[in-house]
């Protein structure tokens, strides 16, 4: 295989907080080892586009602490056909670009592997969203940040449901995935969470309301978006219209778990993802992730990435539910 000299890095799908730290440590560390890194702006459109700039080691200065992504990031439906990642490889090739950095979730992973195997191109995963639903890696960037993100968002709830005596139902982010529900449910002392990965949780819930919630001052109850029961608001109003005495209001919490100062933790999570990511390029790694496993740098196949469940932590559901 010829010697990689140029590569190109890339943020798609849903932006997380740490992203920008990834690009920086990709950046540095290609640096580092000779390389010259491109920037692809908007993704996969960005790419089709020739929407490419040459990153040197003085343009990632002063974003390793800010959210979003410098480079942005964008869905692109035309890269789901062939004419599209074709056009996308005659850019790369227009630009010498000879391995590409993914930093992004399983859909974009997706896309890479495809290319990857189409047009015989290395690319490299970075795993970065706030849901935190992708095998190969205890940990993506952007999920540490969401979690205190939601959790300083419940507690100022709190206050106001304990003040009014009231049930608030709060819809967390999470797609398909509870990670992020479980874990803001835990550190909020939330008196009920709903994950897509436990089925018959309504059912505890309307036994506590029954029993317990008159006898507390506020409850929270943390509703994924992907429940399988509906959202916050379409399960509120089933369980107003069962227990019509509590007062129940809603509140979802939305985009603002995706802003903000990554913590120190997922921008150190991204810059060893980054300078893993280069490091398996010059190892000729070819369509692979890069994870974090018990605190350990890992490499999965991107297929596997994709491919397999990561389920949520078991041992959490249960002491959620002994805490409560
Ligand atoms: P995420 O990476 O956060 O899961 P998306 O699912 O929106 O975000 O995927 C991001 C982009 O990856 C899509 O807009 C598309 O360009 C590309 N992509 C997703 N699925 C495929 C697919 N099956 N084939 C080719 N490209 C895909």
């Amino acid at each position: 295989m010829e010697e990689i000299k140029k590569i190109g890095v890339l943020t798609s799908g849903g932006d997380a907080p740490g992203m920008n730290a990834a690009i920086r440590a990709v950046v540095r560390a290609g640096s580092h080892h000779g390389l010259e890194v491109f920037g692809i702006n908007r993704g996969y459109q960005g790419m089709i586009d020739g929407d490419i700039i040459p990153l040197p080691p003085t343009s990632v200065s002063g974003i390793i602490q800010k959210g979003g992504t410098i480079l942005q990031t964008a869905r692109c439906m035309e890269f789901m056909e062939y004419e599209g990642r074709k056009k996308a490889y005659d850019q790369l090739q227009r630009f010498g670009i000879q391995a590409v950095i993914v930093i992004g979730g399983d859909g974009s992973f997706t896309g890479a592997s495809i290319m990857s195997k189409e047009f015989d191109i290395p690319f490299i995963g970075i795993p970065g969203t706030i849901d935190n639903d992708l095998y190969g890696t205890d940990v993506t960037i952007g999920y540490d940040t969401a979690i205190s993100t939601a959790v300083e968002a419940v507690d100022k709830i709190r206050d106001t449901a304990s003040s009014h005596g009231r049930i608030f139902f709060v819809e967390v982010m999470g797609r398909n995935a509870g990670f992020l529900a479980l874990s803001t449910g835990i550190a909020c002392g939330a008196e009920g969470i709903l994950v897509p990965e436990e089925k018959g949780q309504l059912g505890k819930l309307r036994k506590y309301l029954a029993e317990r919630a008159a006898h507390k001052k506020s409850s929270i109850i943390i509703v994924a978006e992907g429940d399988e029961e509906g959202g916050a608001i379409t399960i509120a109003k089933r369980i107003q219209e069962e227990f019509p005495n509590l007062s129940i209001r809603t509140s979802i919490l939305g985009h603002i778990q995706r802003g903000g100062s990554p913590s120190a933790y997922d921008r150190i999570t991204a810059s060893r993802m980054g300078s893993a990511a280069i490091e398996a390029l010059l190892d000729d790694q070819k369509s692979i992730m890069i994870g974090i496993v018990n605190n350990e740098v890992a490499y999965v196949p991107l297929s596997k990435s994709i491919k397999l469940h990561k389920d949520v932590d078991r041992d959490l559901l249960k002491l959620a539910e002994e805490l409560v």
